[in-house]
């Protein structure tokens, strides 16, 4: 993340938490596919995938169906990417001596409903890993409809269109 773009990042962040705060469970359908028929995604779009609405709606087991599973493979490391992609996050380049080995994290945070994917995993050594929190300020991309995002919403939908037809 270029440093110039953290007030926008911020914004998009104060919206999100916004978002989530004004949410109603009983709109929470009706929002997935409205919001999934936006051309962009936005933080409302994430703020639709936190997990309470799951345990709201649904049985324990079909909430862990959708949540997926909760960590990354370790092991499928890009030798393309092999190094901290710190930057990605706070800006700047790691240059940390001891930065491996990596490890593979989430960058839209697990515990608000980020999926164990390849495109929302991010390689940070352990040191960065480690504090890495769930928050949400610094999350890079609120606009893009990143697939896993789309899919996972998309998947919620559809449950929730079947349990309605019931
Ligand atoms: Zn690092």
């Amino acid at each position: 993340m270029d440093l110039s773009t953290f007030p926008i990042a911020f914004a998009e962040a104060r919206e999100y938490l916004h978002e989530l705060d004004g949410l109603r469970s009983d709109e929470w359908h009706d929002s997935l596919r409205n919001v999934l028929a936006l051309p962009r995604a936005t933080p409302k779009a994430y703020a639709l995938l936190h997990p309470d609405w799951l345990e709201l709606n649904f049985n324990a087991g079909t909430v862990q169906r959708l949540l997926g599973p909760a960590r990354f493979d370790q092991t499928r490391l890009d030798p393309e990417l092999a190094s901290c992609h710190a930057k990605l996050i706070w800006g700047y380049e790691c240059d940390i001596p001891s930065s491996t080995p990596l490890e593979a994290d989430h960058l839209f945070p697990r515990s608000l409903g980020g999926a164990s994917e390849a495109g929302n995993r991010v390689w940070l050594c352990r040191r960065h890993n480690a504090i890495k929190t769930n928050d949400v300020h610094l999350y890079p991309s609120w606009g893009d409809w990143k697939p896993w995002l789309r899919r996972a919403l998309g998947n919620r939908l559809l449950v929730a269109d079947r349990m309605l037809r019931r």
